[in-house]
């Protein structure tokens, strides 16, 4: 199996992460930020079942495609040398029920219908393809992959796999014959066309001053983190880390949530919380950056 597109943390869920730690979100802000969490480990999860099974074929994840001006996205698609496979992953955990083509977190919450999205995605990507000459053909599935997720009512449907469907399931996608070049390009030109997601989400707005200063515990991620000669000491937790390590951590987090900034000491000190005296921030920040300056100031990028 090649691997051909990798799943990363999405921007989205990587900024919120830091974000909840550094503000307090609103309620819809914090719900999005559950769902993309549930909805990412749902698909590690999926990741580890699949990766070690599909043998001739290119595992791409996390697509994000645009049909005319339809936007549509794509959890993993599997090609195998008959045809594509489009998976949507559920993480939903608990108790549902499906009835009249609809679907009902229990007792009574109507949530968008799960084959609705995969028929779409479905339909979609068999246009886009075909507007780039590639007539192969598609069959989709859902997969529910939380193990303590129930379906009352269910559909007899081949579509939907269920938790303990998985394995058995993705067995038999197994296959004697063997990809081409063709497979190649066509996985090739999945991957050219995929988008970039991040103006499509919407982030809780912040600014530099609205947030919680301070070195965040890597493993707890509280703030009560005191410096202990080279490293730093979580109070909370008991954890110890190198003092360079926990900076450009925090680094990294500033990079992440203000891209357009540049990186100057006193911002970094003023980010940490003050931790660490200024010439030993900037002592780590010229060895692990290039130093540049402008008219105004140093700064490291
Ligand atoms: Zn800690």
């Amino acid at each position: 199996m090649s691997l051909y597109k990798l799943r990363t943390k999405p921007l989205h869920l990587a900024t919120l992460e830091i974000l909840q730690r550094r503000m307090t979100l609103s309620p819809k802000a914090s719900n999005d930020y559950t769902r993309w969490l549930k909805g990412f480990e749902g698909e590690q999860r999926f990741d580890q079942f699949i990766e070690p099974i599909a043998n001739e074929s290119y595992l791409l994840h996390d697509l994000l495609l645009k049909k005319q001006n339809t936007t549509f996205q794509i959890d993993s698609l599997l090609i195998t040398p008959e045809k594509i496979y489009l998976f949507e992953i559920k993480n939903y955990e608990g108790d549902f029920l499906y009835e009249d083509e609809k679907f009902y977190r229990l007792p009574n919450t109507e949530i968008l219908n799960p084959l609705h999205q995969l028929q779409r995605a479905a339909a979609l990507l068999g246009q886009l393809l075909k507007s780039h000459g590639h007539t192969i053909p598609i069959e989709g599935y859902v997969i529910f992959i939380h193990p303590h997720f129930h379906l009352y009512n269910a559909p007899l449907t081949p579509s939907i796999i269920f938790p303990t469907q998985i394995k058995p399931f993705l067995e038999q996608l197994k296959t004697a014959s063997l990809l081409t070049s063709y497979h190649e390009r066509l996985a090739q030109d999945l991957n050219d066309l995929h988008l970039n997601d991040s103006a499509l989400n919407e982030i809780p707005s912040y600014t530099f001053d609205s947030l919680q200063k301070g070195m965040s515990c890597f493993q707890c991620f509280s703030f009560s983190v005191r410096l202990n000669g080279h490293r730093c000491l979580c109070e909370n937790c008991g954890a110890y880390e190198a003092y360079r390590d926990a900076l450009l951590r925090n680094v990294d987090e500033f990079k992440m949530l203000f891209p357009d900034e540049k990186i100057r000491t006193k911002l970094i000190y003023e980010w940490g919380g003050k931790l660490g005296s200024y010439k030993r921030i900037r002592t780590v920040l010229q060895k692990h950056f290039t130093k540049k300056r402008n008219n105004r100031w140093m700064y490291f990028e």
